[in-house]
């Protein structure tokens, strides 16, 4: 990717202000490296945001799953459930611990897992006498899952939930923080997220013996002996002090952040709003997203595809990127069971996501929805 000034980019870093000053303190602390006050208060103060108990900073959301997954237990001849409209960082985990994937469909009112081919995967497995370890619901693009029904179902077969909230902190539904509903949830800092370390993630659960023990699996499960002794695999996965005073700086401007994604939104839909054929990803009264990309999906029969709309955006300078190709259409998980009605699939093949940085101007959306009205002029 060039960095060129006029291009338009899907999600860019922004940053607040304060990062340098608390890099500055790792710095002055001569903690520079995966300890110290910044990772400290970077957990607390997270924890915080999202009515947690405790949260671990790690090196990546995708570490943070790989680790809620293995301090549930979880091993080779395990189920997992999992969202299959995603980003492969939310499967890919149940494959490190060598468990299997179970994927399941999405719903229309959210984009996210349905309650319904949930239920039918866990009366699948009920009657053939064996229940998923875990599921992992994925909060696409910010919007929260349609939690209660979830949560019904899961606590009904008895099967722990971990929130996939990579693309979704500071999302609520019904008030309440996503990432804080299930056992475990986590949060990822990429560099295209609504907050960023540089890249980095965090673990969250309500269980403090289970944050315990991802951070001891995290810096490479070392027994507590002077000379190395180990007894468990571990892994090198924590956060580094300067990134996570990045993330300390980054955290006092996310409810900006979530203001200026939501206000993004709001004027793509302003600007297209009289173009019918454009449906935007609903959010369901009670459920409230970060809106971390503006995605829509254009309705069926108008003959336009995204692509034609990504290639005419690009030749303009401007990013934008078809919705998550679903796991079960993938070859790495081919041969997958997979639950469901092919929603997903069709989101898919109709849906697009907007460049949603939120240092856009109105001028620049403006010119993003020009490019993308010229397809449906009568
Ligand atoms: C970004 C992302 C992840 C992985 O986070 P990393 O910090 O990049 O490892 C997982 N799930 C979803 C849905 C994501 O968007």
């Amino acid at each position: 990717m060039s960095t060129n000034q006029d291009f338009i980019y899907l999600s860019p870093p922004h940053m607040g202000g304060r990062e340098q000053h608390y890099i500055q303190l790792a710095f002055d602390q001569n903690w520079i490296t995966t300890a110290g006050a910044n990772v400290d208060g970077f957990e607390k103060e997270l924890a915080t945001y999202v009515g947690m108990p405790q949260a671990a900073a790690l090196s990546s959301g995708t570490a943070a799953l790989h680790l809620a997954l293995l301090a549930l237990g979880i091993s080779p001849g395990d189920e997992v459930f999992c969202s299959s409209f995603t980003f492969v960082a939310s499967s890919n985990p149940i494959r490190y611990v060598g468990a299997t994937p179970v994927l399941i469909d999405s719903e229309p009112s959210t984009w996210n897992l349905s309650p319904k081919a949930l239920e039918q995967a866990l009366e699948d497995r009920k009657q053939k006498g064996k229940l998923p370890k875990a599921l992992i619901v994925v909060h696409l693009y910010g919007m929260p899952s349609r939690m209660q029904e979830i949560l019904e179902l899961c606590q009904h077969y008895a099967v722990p939930v971990i929130e996939d909230a990579a693309e979704a902190l500071g999302s609520t539904y019904n008030g309440q923080q996503m990432g804080s509903f299930g056992v475990a949830g986590f949060y990822s800092f990429n560099g295209n997220k609504i907050i960023t370390t540089s890249g980095g993630g965090a673990l969250v659960a309500h269980d403090q013996a289970m944050v315990e023990k991802a951070k001891w699996l995290a810096t490479q499960a070392k027994e507590p002996t002077p000379h190395y002794h180990h007894t468990t695999i571990g892994y090198n996965y924590r956060l580094s002090n300067i990134c996570a005073g990045i993330g300390r700086g980054q955290l006092e401007v996310l409810e900006e952040r979530i203001q200026q994604k939501r206000q993004v939104f709001a004027n793509y839909q302003t600007l297209l709003q009289d173009i019918e054929e454009i449906q935007w990803q609903p959010e369901p009264e009670g459920f409230t997203s970060n809106r971390w990309l503006s995605c829509f999906t254009i309705k069926k029969g108008s003959g336009i595809t995204p692509e034609k709309i990504r290639l005419a955006l690009l030749s303009e300078q401007i990013e934008s990127r078809p919705l998550w190709q679903p796991m079960h259409q993938q070859p790495l998980y081919q041969g997958c069971d997979y639950f469901g009605e092919n929603v997903s699939d069709d989101l898919f093949a109709r849906g697009l996501c907007l460049p949603s940085g939120t240092q856009l101007t109105f001028q620049q959306q403006n010119r993003v929805a020009e490019v993308i009205r010229r397809f449906f002029r009568k």
